[in-house]
């Protein structure tokens, strides 16, 4: 068991990583362990920081009370807190009169760092700062002991796992991560953040390019194949140009995809294993006729969403789609009407709440390129380059 916390407070001079009077390993070693610090602010509140908790540290170039915007400061995992001069004393009896010269008690955390986009540009190469958000960090294998009187709040840091389906919304003021870099290789290294497990492909477009969270035209909006062997997001651009998409034959064509199969998605709840082999055209066919049998009818909004193209790109945000897209909600109502079919039955009343959602397809719809045929004007679906699937 740890104590509680250590107590300290915030001075007036603040001082960051590096600092001459943090402890050697040596010292850390025999220092004594704390599960959490509390550093009282200026104005008398106190804010608990515990082991593994995320928070913003401030600035070494930065004087304690200058106005900050919030993604102006560092940011720091804390991985252990110890504590120098506490002895046995409690540190409410800091004050109190000895003979012996007062030892006022320090507490010492190590952290690991989170960089920002535009230090991790000067480390490696082709790593551009312009393509990440204000709000976005690079985890790190860096670490180091600071002290507790740097820290200014507690925040939560989301991991933005690009090729994950089910990645969760991240909201404008949200502090993110979707890059991990090592510095304890020869040279620094960035590698991404993954769903995938082993012989996972690099991600990204065909053009090579990452996903630009600044990038506002309506051409480089990305769709994803949620295929667990594609998941992978591509620029309607770069689809056009390479002449990965088709004819559209009916507007649920993308049900086709699932999140959860390579293959066309099960419809019956104890399907044959000696399933005559169907193409995909005869699959979705089966599929449609399933979806027009359910009486009552599964509701339309729900069918639009699950029809939906899995998207992203900051030409979207005036629809309400943060940086992750729409790809959580898309799939999960793609997940809810292949439960209906193979059930047999429609989706119960309430089923917006199930859902969890507040995104309307329809606005969603609206921002996306019209992807029409020139002389026919018949719409056209994109492809994925890896499945050949709708997407
Ligand atoms: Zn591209
Ligand atoms: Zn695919």
């Amino acid at each position: 068991m740890t104590p509680a916390h250590g107590h300290t407070r915030r001075k007036t001079k603040s001082r960051t990583g590096g600092e001459s009077s943090a402890p050697t390993l040596e010292e850390w070693d025999t220092m004594e362990p704390f599960g959490s610090f509390v550093v009282e602010g200026g104005n008398g509140e106190e804010t608990v920081f515990k082991l593994g908790s995320t928070a913003t540290v401030l600035p070494g170039t930065r004087k304690v009370g200058e106005a900050l915007e919030l993604y102006q400061y560092w940011l720091v995992r804390i991985l252990a807190i110890r504590g120098r001069n506490c002895g046995n004393s409690s540190p409410k009896k800091k004050n109190a009169r000895t003979k012996a010269k007062p030892r006022v008690p320090e507490y010492w955390v190590k952290i690991k760092w989170y960089y920002s986009p535009k230090e991790v540009s000067c480390r490696i190469a082709g790593f551009k700062e312009s393509h990440c958000d204000l709000y976005e960090r690079i985890s790190s294998d860096h670490f180091e002991i600071v002290s507790a009187l740097t820290f200014n709040e507690l925040v939560p840091i989301m991991k933005f796992r690009e090729d994950d389906p089910d990645q969760q919304p991240i909201g404008k003021e949200d502090f993110f991560t979707r890059y991990f870099l090592r510095t304890s290789s020869k040279r620094c290294e960035i590698e991404s953040y993954s769903s995938k497990t082993s012989n996972s492909k690099s991600l990204g477009c065909i053009c090579g390019d990452p996903y630009d969270l600044k990038d506002k035209s309506s051409l480089h909006i990305m769709y994803m194949c949620p295929r667990p062997q594609c998941r992978n997001f591509y620029h309607t651009e770069c689809l056009l140009k390479c002449r990965h998409w088709t004819q559209m034959t009916h507007p649920l064509i993308r049900l086709s995809c699932s999140p959860d199969t390579d293959e066309f998605p099960v419809l019956s709840p104890c399907p044959s294993k000696r399933r005559k082999k169907k193409t995909e055209a005869e699959h979705f066919q089966s599929l449609s006729e399933a979806i027009a049998a359910l009486d009552p009818p599964l509701p339309e909004p729900l069918l639009q969403l699950a029809a939906q193209p899995i998207v992203r790109g900051a030409a979207l945000s005036k629809a309400g789609l943060g940086l992750a897209g729409n790809a959580c909600a898309v799939v999960a109502a793609r997940r809810m009407v292949y439960a209906a079919i193979q059930k047999g039955s429609s989706v119960p009343d309430g089923w917006e709440s199930d859902l969890e959602l507040e995104l309307d397809a329809a606005v969603v719809e609206d921002r996306l390129p019209a992807l029409r045929l020139d002389d026919t004007d018949d719409a056209l679906v994109l492809m994925c380059p890896n499945c050949s699937g709708p997407i």
